[in-house]
């Protein structure tokens, strides 16, 4: 019988898979000067785009230069996520930008697919920010790579 996925952010992945969420992460960071975090919790208290919001802000991730920090949030007890692009994006995109990305990861994750729904949809939050954020040669590392994960 199939294992059921835990709920807990901290076992939701597997180390591999966490290696593989990072590994994409760096791999995306080397087409744009955007820079993309995921954040893991159980479950959100408010609206979950408020609450992505709340975590953009806690991570500080509003001070990137050109403000094109991307914030995947991802509450592990319902798999409710949203992408949360900065100002400098919102700017320079179109609505809706992310719309194909969310439509692709809820795709997989419909398929139990998690850590495959959100590798991909780093690599095309990337691929997307690619035109409007060169990757430049001075880049910096300017947020972590690393995943965050937020107890309750
Ligand atoms: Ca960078
Ligand atoms: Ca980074």
């Amino acid at each position: 019988m199939e294992q059921k996925r835990s709920k807990n952010p901290h076992k939701f992945f597997s180390g591999a898979e966490k290696q593989n969420i990072i590994a994409a992460i760096k791999a995306a960071e080397k087409q744009t000067s955007g820079e993309i975090r995921l954040h893991l919790e159980k479950r959100s208290r408010k609206p979950v785009f408020d609450r992505a919001v709340a975590v953009f802000k806690k991570l500080g991730m509003g001070r990137t230069a050109l403000k094109n920090g991307v914030l995947i949030y991802l509450a592990t007890s319902n798999q409710e996520f949203v992408i949360l692009g900065d100002q400098g994006i919102n700017e320079a995109v179109p609505e809706n930008f992310w719309n194909d990305v969310a439509g692709r990861m809820s795709q997989l994750f419909k398929e139990d697919k998690f850590c495959d729904g959100v590798c991909e949809g780093i690599t095309m939050i990337g691929e997307k920010l690619e035109s409007h954020f060169p990757y430049l040669a001075d880049d910096k590392d300017e947020l972590s790579n690393e995943i965050s994960i937020h107890d309750k």
